[in-house]
């Protein structure tokens, strides 16, 4: 398609970052390109629409944002963001989840959702999991229903699939 040509193109892959070892996607080409970013925009809306009715649209911090607002604006949904530890300032949900060496923590509003809202879940990269399973248990403890999670990217050698069996995943990309 369109956005697969103009995205393996412009997403490069940095090697050995953020550690040796690593190697990282990086979407900021793809989005800095007006036809890149339309396409992008496209394909992601697309892909949301097939998930069924979206009620709102959640975009994981910190890349998630820059998708996220681009996909509910287009659906016409609301958008609420999954921060990181310590940044929201009214009652919230909290879900820790391991890194290597480390643990994450993810928050969304305790309010952030109505009941049985259908919620789709954005990021840029699906890895290993970790981060889109915290998300998802967050909308459930609020009491929504996860339509879906819609990532940019996927790496299938890193298992996230599995980790979020039960939730539709939709990834644009496989690396
Ligand atoms: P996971 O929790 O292991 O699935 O990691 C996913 C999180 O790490 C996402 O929020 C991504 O933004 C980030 N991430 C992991 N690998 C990459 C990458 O290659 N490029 C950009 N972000 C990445």
């Amino acid at each position: 398609t369109d956005f697969q040509q103009v995205a393996s193109r412009l997403i490069r892959a940095i090697e050995d970052w953020p550690e040796d070892g690593v190697t990282f996607r990086d979407i900021t080409p793809l989005l800095a390109d007006p036809a890149g970013l339309a396409a992008t925009v496209e394909a992601l809306v697309d892909a949301a629409r097939a998930l069924g009715p979206i009620d709102v649209v959640a975009g994981v911090e910190a890349r998630g944002f820059l998708l996220a607002p681009l996909i509910a604006e287009a659906l016409g949904t609301g958008l609420v963001p999954v921060r990181k530890a310590g940044k929201l300032p009214a009652a919230r949900l909290t879900e820790a989840y391991a890194l290597e060496y480390a643990e994450a923590v993810i928050e969304i509003h305790a309010d952030a959702v109505t009941e049985g809202a259908r919620v789709l879940i954005v990021d840029d990269v699906l890895a290993t999991g970790g981060t889109l399973a915290a998300a998802v248990r967050l909308f459930e403890r609020a009491g929504a229903e996860v339509a879906g999670a819609l990532v940019l990217i996927e790496l299938p050698a890193l298992g996230g699939r599995d980790v979020l069996a039960g939730v539709p995943l939709t990834a644009l990309l496989e690396y």
